[in-house]
């Protein structure tokens, strides 16, 4: 296991590697999004990736002990298709985003959540409303599930802001809230980033 999975800690764990495929002309042919599971007093999924990677979701869940049915809540960065794809097979969750992503989806509003160990912070930029969450884990470290607000590696070592962007002045205000606060970071399609502080 590499150094950054280490320091996730023993109660977060990454169900599905997000990631960005592109073709030779660089045009994106496949996206899906980094699916994290928390274990606190909830059972806690951020993010659910794309449709096509339900199934890794589901034989990574398996391999921890659960099943789709046992996760309490879902909460999502943002509401995009490839950070929402497999939102229905938790049937049981409870499904929260920000509320101006959640308006005109059958969604909560994070505003109302209240969660052990697990802080939201708005990281808007690539899209109004967009959210970031903070696990604090048991060594103590902030571990900050990006979403698209630090898409992959290359955004944060090259401090470029996403790709698709409603705001890049906004996007780049967010990954500095976001380095300042986080000790690991993982992106929305990338793995782990170890910040050095
Ligand atoms: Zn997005």
């Amino acid at each position: 296991m590499s150094k950054e999975v280490d320091l996730l800690g023993k109660y977060l764990h990454i169900l599905n590697n997000g990631r960005l495929i592109k073709n030779r002309d660089n045009v994106i042919i496949h996206a899906s999004s980094s699916s994290i599971l928390i274990e606190s007093d909830l059972t806690i999924i951020v993010d659910t990736s794309a449709r096509d990677d339900c199934y890794i979701i589901v034989k990574n869940l398996k391999h921890l002990g659960y099943t789709p049915e046992d996760v309490d809540i879902v909460i999502n960065t943002h509401l995009h298709n490839d950070h929402i794809g497999c939102n229905e097979i938790f049937i049981n969750a409870e499904k929260y985003a920000q509320p101006l992503q959640a308006e005109g989806y059958s969604i909560n509003s994070v505003d109302i959540l209240n969660l052990k160990d697990i802080s939201i912070i708005e990281t808007p930029g690539h899209v109004l409303g967009h959210i970031s969450v903070i696990f604090k884990n048991e060594m103590g470290m902030n571990i900050v599930i990006a979403g698209d607000a630090i898409p992959t590696r290359n955004n944060y070592y090259k401090w470029l802001p996403p790709r698709i962007c409603s705001n890049s002045k906004g996007a780049i205000e967010s990954m500095k809230k976001i380095a300042k606060i986080a000790d690991i970071i993982i992106p929305g399609h990338d793995r782990p980033i170890v910040v050095l502080k």
